[in-house]
C-alpha cells in the first residue's frame, strides 16, 4: 500500500522528544506492510511511529476480519469471540450500573449497537458515536439506538453523561489528549470513563512479541501498560480508581497471534491460559484490561 505516513515528535503521554526503537510488526489485516512501534525514552510509553496520517488511516480499517465492526461469524475463532461477547455485554452493563445514578451513557465506538441495545433494554438513556457508517446503520436499525457520527462528540453538552464507556476504542483515537479533554468535560462530576484496552506488558505480549495481535498495526496508534493509562488521565485531572480484567482476550488474542506465526489454536489456548495464570488484581498484568476513571476530587 502506497503510505501517507506522519511522524510524531512528541511522547502523548508526557510529552518527552526522545524515543528509542521498541518493535517492528506487520499490519496482518490489509496491507501487510511494516509499522514501528517506539518507546518513550522519559515515561516508557510505548506508540506507534509513525502512523498513517489522518485522512488516510481509515484505509487500514477495511478488512473483512475486523470482528467487532462487521458482526462477521466466520470461522471458530470469530464463533467463541462472538458467543463470549454477548456473555460480556452483560458483565459490562453490571460495572456501568454500578457507577450510575441516573443511567446516562455514552458508548464510542459502538460499533452496531449490541451493548447499547442491551443497555437501552435496562433502562439506559444511550448514545453511541461510530465513525464507521455501515455499522452505525446496523446500530440504528437492529438495535435501535440513537448513533452518531464521531464529530458529534463536540457537539455534546458539557455534564451530561454518568458514564462513557469505550471498549478497545481508546488505542485507535487519532486526537489522543484533545479528546480526552472533551470526554471530561461532557461526563458528569460523579460520572465514569470505562476504558478497555489491551495491555502489552502481559504475558502474552511478550510471548509473541512482535506477531502479538493486540499490536494491530496501524490502526492502534498507543500501546497503553496500566502506568501508562494512570499517568495519561492524571494530567487530565483525572485518576484510575479500578483496574478490572477481561480473562477472555489473553485467549483470543493468543489463538490470533498463532495464527500470524504459522501456529496452532492449541497453543493459543496454551499461552491464554499461561497469561491469565501469571496475572493478578496485583500486577495488574492481563491481556486486556478495564480501567475506571474519574474526575479526582477537587478538580
Ligand atoms: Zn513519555
Amino acid at each position: 500500500m502506497e503510505h501517507q505516513l506522519k511522524n510524531i515528535e512528541k511522547c502523548p503521554v508526557c510529552g518527552g522528544e526522545s524515543q528509542k526503537e521498541f518493535i517492528e510488526a506487520e499490519d496482518h489485516n490489509v496491507s501487510n506492510d511494516l509499522f514501528k512501534i517506539v518507546e518513550c525514552v522519559a515515561c516508557s510509553f510505548r506508540f506507534t511511529n509513525p502512523i498513517p496520517t489522518e485522512d488516510t488511516i481509515g484505509d487500514y480499517y477495511k478488512s473483512e476480519n475486523y470482528v467487532s465492526h462487521s458482526g462477521t461469524k466466520k470461522g471458530f475463532v470469530n464463533r467463541v469471540y462472538h458467543i463470549v461477547r454477548s456473555r460480556a455485554i452483560k458483565q459490562k452493563e453490571n460495572l456501568a450500573a454500578k457507577y450510575s445514578k441516573e443511567k446516562v451513557i455514552l458508548d464510542i465506538g459502538c460499533g452496531t449497537g449490541d451493548f447499547l441495545g442491551y443497555c437501552k433494554s435496562q433502562n439506559w438513556k444511550t448514545l453511541g458515536l461510530e465513525p464507521d457508517q455501515s455499522a452505525r446503520k446496523m446500530a440504528i436499525e437492529k438495535n435501535a439506538i440513537e448513533a452518531k457520527d464521531l464529530g458529534h462528540l463536540y457537539e455534546v453538552e458539557s455534564n451530561t453523561f454518568d458514564v462513557i464507556s469505550m471498549w478497545h476504542v481508546l488505542e485507535h483515537v487519532y486526537n489522543l489528549n484533545k479528546d480526552i479533554e472533551q470526554y471530561k468535560k461532557i461526563l458528569k462530576k460523579e460520572g465514569v470513563l470505562i476504558v478497555a484496552v489491551p495491555n502489552c506488558s502481559s504475558k502474552d505480549a511478550e510471548h509473541y512479541k512482535s506477531s502479538w495481535a493486540a499490536y494491530d498495526l496501524p490502526i492502534h496508534l498507543y500501546h497503553f501498560r496500566p502506568d501508562n493509562m494512570k499517568q495519561l488521565f492524571s494530567k487530565h485531572g483525572m485518576e484510575v480508581v479500578e483496574i478490572l480484567p477481561m480473562k477472555f482476550d489473553s485467549y483470543y488474542i493468543s489463538m490470533i497471534s498463532e495464527k500470524y506465526k504459522g501456529g496452532n489454536i492449541f497453543s493459543g489456548f496454551i499461552n491464554g491460559l499461561r497469561s491469565n495464570v501469571a496475572a493478578n488484581s496485583k500486577n495488574n498484568r492481563y491481556s486486556s484490561q478495564i480501567y475506571v476513571i474519574r474526575h479526582k476530587k477537587g478538580v
